[in-house]
């Protein structure tokens, strides 16, 4: 069996780091709703609109503050 070359891992990590930006550090929900439970206390702690979208690279929901 050929080894695998380091130079496809680096594109491999590059690619992660790219497609998990901002995903580090950031609070995971398993379910949409409870993202927006969250987003709810949120809102009313901080009056911030947090929207739940689905993660592409972790498959968890995050809260996001885009508009
Ligand atoms: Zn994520």
């Amino acid at each position: 069996m050929p080894k695998i070359k380091k130079k496809r891992r680096v594109s491999d990590k590059k690619f992660w780091s790219v497609n998990n930006r901002g995903c580090e550090g950031k609070s995971r929900y398993d379910t949409e709703e409870a993202a927006l439970e969250h987003s709810d206390r949120i809102y009313e702690q901080y009056g911030e609109d947090m929207k739940p979208y689905r993660c592409k690279s972790c498959g968890f929901w995050h809260l996001t503050s885009d508009r």
